[in-house]
């Protein structure tokens, strides 16, 4: 249906051109009237069909109606007689078309185009104003001294004229304009242009200045009318006065040349022809003076536009959407501001860097609409919990600053800063109901001697604040310099761990862990050593938290698991060790995320034909707390293949019972810091009891870890914990002292028959 129509708007247009042709060719004017006749028939039944199927708005229905009324009376009038009265009234009947064609374009430019109304109607003026003046100098002035018709009826045509001018401005102007141009824009501007076009001839014959002739006067009117019912009946009508799409590029260039013109124009004209009469004189002057008064209004009025989105522009550039605070550039304006200021007040400007603690899970888990009200709510409680002289700002996602000026001690900062902890103690009301945050805080104050630049400052807090998450989150950290130091390192490490596996600067010791009852060494965990091209060794207590951060523990993992399990291999095949010893192998959270870690561990497996349950994989209880599921499913799936778990520095975490006994572990490792009191510290010792009497009731075995001492060692045989490891049996070696090592570990064998 839909194309149909506009198969059949195309054919019009062409037929459209063809009728027009014939009308000036055929030298028979009953021909020509049947032509004209056929032609306004069937914009009359196109207009009424298109309207029909397509519905347009009722704006668009009313112009056509009052168009269709004004033309056809002019036409009857025109063709009645030739009294003054009825001239006039003819005339004026044309005027009525120009007009209401005039305003109807006007709706549409503003509707299509989102122009404002006062701006297309300045345009309008000024070029109508122009046009004016010309149509009077060259028209209607000569045909008065001339008398070929009443000067009234001159007087009107060249208003008609003029306004035909408005709308052949606002028809360029929608061109320009108009990102969107359907085959209606298209096909109303034809139709309209070469009304335009008759209007002018009919001007011009009537006036005496050419002689036209029906035949070719009537011409352009044909084809403007098969043009008019095509536009009504093609599709695209209905989204005439709609909305275009987003304009790409204002009309300035078009807008600015047709502007000029009629101002240039009727200037160059006005002051080349001098005045014939007083009546000229008046006319002249008058006409000029209203178009100067247009062009000033036009001119006030851009340069107020302009001010305004310059404004607009400004506060966009400074602020944060979302909240509607200041944003990152604006509060660096600030601070700078306020460092300057403090220099002379003797003040430490104070900047809290403010961090909501986990945002991601809560975009994660409740979407971000209710991220994005969370920290509306965030930006609320900041703005009512500061003092006024404060300001806060948003800088990006979920971190916040905020600015006092004119604070003087850490004293003053840390008491902000508080003020601003606690305010994240209350829920935050959000839609969808209350949301419990916290935030950590990295505080910087101005230093005394004015040294510090805004951009620093800001930086300062941002690092306070990332200790601050270090330790904990939900806390305050005030910056001092050895934090940057410790970035800078931080930096170094991240940038150099990203080549030391390519380069082999990583390598794997080993530590045995023995049978406690036996005094055996029954297998031995891997610890990873990086020395770094200069000779310089960072300890893995260091490096591996980065290399967690910045995920490459996933192939260097990976590249641990195989090295340690062929190092194991080769110890067997030596007879180093027994058939059955184990190997232990350190995993980080990271890792078991990883949706290819199985198939890493399995493939270590193979490649070192080591079976799966000589491997230990030791995690820490943070891999239970964070993300439990997903860690869940990877020890499920290892456990399966037989793989076993040990959960590594048992009781430094915060791991529950419940967690204990649902995840899919076989050995608990106590850690260091509880083995270093047990020979002395009654508490110590009664606590390595509970846990591992709760291993024994839960079915797991128990490792003690850092045994120092044969005391310490003494202590675990009496408590019954089955296995040991620590500087006292052997300090972490190199995989081929370990032929040595187990050899000097002879003794242990004998150890507990001495006791
Ligand atoms: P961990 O798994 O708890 O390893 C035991 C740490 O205690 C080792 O430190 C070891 O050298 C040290 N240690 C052993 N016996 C004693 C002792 O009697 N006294 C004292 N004071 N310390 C002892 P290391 O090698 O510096 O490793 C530190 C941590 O780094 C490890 O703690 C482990 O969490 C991590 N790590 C080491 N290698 C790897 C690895 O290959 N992958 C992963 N993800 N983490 C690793
Ligand atoms: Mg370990
Ligand atoms: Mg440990």
């Amino acid at each position: 249906m839909r194309t149909s129509f506009s198969r059949i708007a195309w054919v019009l247009v062409v037929l459209g051109l063809i009728a027009g042709i014939f009308h000036a060719l055929i030298d028979d004017p009953a021909t020509n009237d049947v032509i004209y006749l056929a032609a306004t028939i069937l914009l009359a039944v196109g207009v009424v069909a298109g309207l029909a199927t397509h519905r347009p708005s009722v704006a668009t229905w009313s112009f056509v109606l009052a168009i269709a009324v004004f033309s056809t009376t002019a036409q009857i009038l025109d063709g009645a007689g030739d009294g003054t009265a009825l001239r006039i009234a003819t005339e004026a009947g044309f005027l009525a078309v120009q007009l209401t064609l005039a305003a109807a374009l006007l709706i549409v430019t503003v509707r299509r185009s989102g122009a404002s109304l006062v701006r297309s109607l300045g345009d309008g003026l000024i070029v109508a104003l122009g046009t004016w003046i010309l149509i009077w100098v060259l028209l209607i002035q000569p045909s008065i001294d001339a008398i070929v018709e009443p000067n009234i009826v001159t007087g009107l045509r060249g208003v008609t004229l003029a306004t035909s001018t408005v709308v052949l401005f606002l028809l360029v102007s929608l061109l320009f304009s108009d990102a969107n141009r359907t085959p209606a824009v298209w096909l109303l501007s034809g139709a309209i242009t070469l009304s335009l076009v008759g209007d002018l001839l009919y001007a011009l014959d009537k006036s005496g200045h050419l002689s036209v002739g029906t035949r070719y006067g009537n011409a352009p009117y044909v084809t403007s009318l098969f043009l008019a019912a095509a536009t009504f009946l093609h599709p695209s009508v209905r989204g005439l006065s709609q909305r275009g799409s987003i304009r790409l590029r204002r009309p300035v260039l078009g807008r600015l040349v047709l502007t000029t013109l009629a101002l240039i124009v009727p200037l160059v004209v006005v002051s080349t022809m001098d005045p014939q009469d007083r009546l000229d004189r008046v006319v002249r002057t008058v006409s000029l003076f209203v178009l100067a008064a247009a062009v000033t209004a036009r001119v006030i009025q851009a340069v107020r536009d302009n001010a305004r989105s310059q404004a607009v522009l400004v506060e966009l550039a400074q602020t944060d959407p979302l909240t509607q605070l200041p944003n990152r550039n604006l509060m660096l304006d600030h601070i700078s501001d306020a460092l300057e200021q403090s220099w002379r007040a003797d003040r430490r400007p104070t900047v809290l860097f403010i961090d909501v603690d986990r945002f991601k899970n809560i975009n994660d888990s409740l979407g971000h609409g209710t991220g994005d009200d969370v920290l509306l709510a965030v930006a609320r409680r900041l703005r009512n919990t500061i003092p006024e002289r404060a300001q806060v700002g948003r800088i990006s996602g979920d971190e916040f600053v905020v600015l006092d000026p004119s604070s003087r001690t850490t004293g003053d900062a840390m008491q902000l800063a508080e003020r601003v902890l606690a305010a994240f103690h209350e829920p935050l009301q959000v839609s969808q109901g209350d949301v419990f945050v916290s935030a950590s805080i990295g505080v910087a104050l101005g230093s005394p001697s004015g040294s510090v630049t805004a951009e620093e400052l800001l930086r300062n807090a941002d690092t306070a604040m990332y200790r601050a998450k270090d330790a904990g989150r939900n806390c305050i950290a005030v910056f001092d310099d050895s934090m940057l130091e410790r970035v800078t390192q931080r930096l170094s490490i991240e940038t150099a761990l990203y080549r030391a596996l390519e380069r082999r600067e990583l390598r794997l010791v080993h530590q045995p862990i023995i049978d406690i009852q036996l005094g055996d060494v029954i297998g031995f965990e891997a610890l990873m050593r990086w020395e770094q091209e200069d000779g310089t060794t960072v300890s893995p207590a260091e490096f591996i938290p980065i290399a967690e951060e910045t995920g490459t523990i996933v192939p260097i993992g990976a590249w641990a698991l195989l090295e340690a399990l062929s190092h194991l291999r080769e110890w067997i095949d030596r007879g180093v060790c027994p058939e059955s010893a184990s190997m232990s192998v350190n995993v980080s959270p990271r890792q078991l995320h990883d949706p290819n870690f199985t198939s890493a561990v399995n493939e270590a497996l193979t490649r070192s034909r080591i079976r799966p349950q000589q491997l230990w994989l030791e995690v820490t209880e943070g891999v239970m707390i964070a993300e439990p599921d997903q860690a869940l499913a990877t020890l499920r799936r290892l456990n399966a293949l037989g793989v076993r778990v040990a959960i590594d520095d048992f009781g430094t975490g915060y791991s529950s019972l419940s967690l204990l006994q649902r995840f899919p572990i076989q050995r608990l490792k106590i850690d260091r810091a509880f083995i270093s009191g047990i020979a002395d510290d009654v508490s110590a010792r009664s606590l390595v009891k509970t846990i591992i009497a709760m291993a024994d009731a839960l079915g797991l075995d128990t490792v003690a870890e850092g045994v120092e001492s044969i005391r310490q060692l003494q202590s675990l045989a009496d408590l019954r914990c089955a296995k040991a490891q620590g500087f006292l049996i052997s300090h972490p070696v190199h995989p081929d002292a370990m032929e040595s090592t187990l050899a000097a570990l002879e003794r242990f064998t004998n150890w507990p028959k001495l006791r």
